[in-house]
């Protein structure tokens, strides 16, 4: 399995103070693996050991747990290079909880375009195409086993839309990939975005209907998708971000008992947020209780804050309290400390207004330094999302698991293609994880013949169908044909052909 190579964890210091860490090892993966130095202080962030996690695999963090902000106060640099951000790569003991199988409480669901079963770009249902492309496989089995044996990983915005437009050459891939090819073979692949704030099936929902395809929430990763795996270790919790109360029920759905959001402790103290204009509806809707009576066990920022103002304040409160009680104030600012979780790390992310909006990672760089400048500490936080490595272990998993759903046959096929428009985040993550990597020109990279700092090591493409198409060349041969002939008389097809002649 592709995997990162020792030689990234060992490069040479970027400062002086980190050097004796960045030696360290990235320790091999396995659940509860006593090696990690859960719950001790001065660089790991701790996560409660006993009793929990039966279901969920601890992934050790690559991407630093020790806040960002002194980096970024001075220079905000947008794309740091691969050869960077392989150097600030270290465990530090921190490791982020996926599950143990993406399958476990999840309600799998294959969502249709118009609510019923279609075959993408092609006539209703025949009984005898599925003999035929049968057939037509039976005769090709050079060629079958390459297609099982290639999947592909697509970002999503930029990729295969743009915000609730569809990029045409997007509804094509999806048709091939779903079967409308030579070999009428369904070839693997899932989706892996850095997108967050609602509901697994709502997201699957609405992406099957712009690009008229069917796609199962099987197949589908958003930034906090693998989050769920803390539900294992965190009963009550303050979850952050999203419209409304979408994410509460992101939360429930992935089994939180006790979910906080801000507006509930708004509605229990409006001068917690001076600046907050508080409507009616608002306090309706929320779950004001005593919150000096209870401690809020870790703080989850599962989506873009649509208040920095208040939830900044909120959880500066809560990271400076005593074990996450309100109404309190932590005598050491480490030790008393609750773990806060972020679901992606970007820094900016590409709207309709011309010049890209802050998301996610400036909001954490923002409470990283308030925070340093309050307690004169730094703050230790997990960032999941792309390009950390817990979410390309968990992208594994989804792709092994598709496998058995679509071919029955449980495994991971062996080339891996993701295709994205960010280099910082889908090729950077894609190249360290061993996949192939692929640049599209529909989205955020707009530069010249390959990305200077996190090069696509496939290629830079126009669309995602050239992407595609290339790839599939290679695997399956030149003359690969993207169309099922209908037509076809199997008796005419060549048997035992090599699958690239
Ligand atoms: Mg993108």
């Amino acid at each position: 399995m592709p995997a990162f190579e020792d030689s990234d964890f060992i490069s040479p210091p970027l400062s002086p103070k980190s050097g004796a860490e960045q030696q360290q090892r990235i320790p091999s993966i396995s659940a509860r693996d006593t090696s990690l130095p859960v719950g001790s202080h001065g660089g790991n962030l701790p996560i409660p050991a006993d009793g929990h996690g039966r279901n969920a695999i601890e992934v050790p963090a690559t991407r630093s747990s020790i806040s960002d902000a002194e980096a970024y106060m001075h220079q905000l640099s947008l794309s740091p290079s691969m050869k960077d951000r392989r150097g600030s790569r270290n465990s530090f003991g921190a490791s982020l909880p996926i599950p143990r199988s993406k399958r476990q409480s999840r309600l799998s669901s294959v969502h249709y375009p118009d609510g019923h079963p279609v075959r993408p770009g092609m006539p209703p249902i025949q009984p005898t195409r599925e003999i035929l492309a049968a057939q037509v496989q039976d005769l090709s089995h050079e060629k079958v086993r390459a297609a099982k044996d290639m999947a592909f990983v697509f970002d999503i915005d930029g990729v295969l839309v743009h915000g609730d437009r569809l990029i045409p050459e997007g509804k094509r891939v999806l048709e091939i990939l779903n079967g409308d090819n030579e070999l009428g073979i369904k070839i693997p692949h899932i989706f892996l975005t850095n997108g967050s704030g609602k509901p697994e099936l709502a997201r699957v929902q609405q992406l099957s209907k712009i690009l008229h395809s069917p796609i199962s929430t099987d197949q589908f990763i958003q930034s906090h998708t693998p989050m769920r795996a803390l539900a294992e270790y965190y009963k009550t919790v303050l979850v952050v971000g999203g419209e409304g109360y979408r994410c509460r029920e992101v939360a429930e759905e992935y089994g939180f008992e006790d979910i906080i959001v801000p507006n509930d402790i708004v509605a229990w103290d409006p001068t917690i947020a001076p600046y907050r204009v508080f409507t009616e509806e608002e306090r309706a809707t929320s779950r004001p209780r005593d919150f000096t009576k209870c401690n809020i066990e870790a703080i989850l920022v599962f989506s873009d804050s649509r208040d920095y103002a208040t939830d900044m304040q909120i959880i500066m409160d809560l990271l400076r309290s005593e074990n996450g009680r309100l109404g309190t104030m932590a005598k050491d600012p480490v030790s008393q400390r609750i773990p806060i979780y972020f679901s992606q790390g970007d820094l900016l992310c590409p709207t309709e207004h011309p010049f890209p909006r802050m998301s996610q990672g400036a909001f954490r760089i923002g409470l990283e330094a308030m925070y340093k400048a309050l307690t004169g500490v730094d703050l230790e936080r997990v960032v999941y999302g792309k390009p950390e490595l817990a979410t390309y272990k968990y992208a594994d998993e989804v792709i092994a698991s598709w496998m058995e759903e679509i071919h029955n046959d449980e495994r991971l096929p062996k080339n891996i293609y993701m295709i994205g428009d960010n280099p910082a985040s889908d090729i950077i993550g894609g190249n360290m994880y061993g996949w192939n990597t692929c640049l599209v020109r529909t989205g955020v990279f707009q530069g010249g013949d390959n990305d200077e700092n996190n090069p696509a090591n496939f290629g830079v493409f126009k669309n995602v169908l050239e992407a595609v198409q290339a790839a599939c060349k290679k695997e399956l041969g030149d003359n690969f044909r993207f169309e099922f002939d209908e037509t076809i008389n199997p008796t005419q097809v060549k048997g035992g052909v090599s699958a690239i002649e």
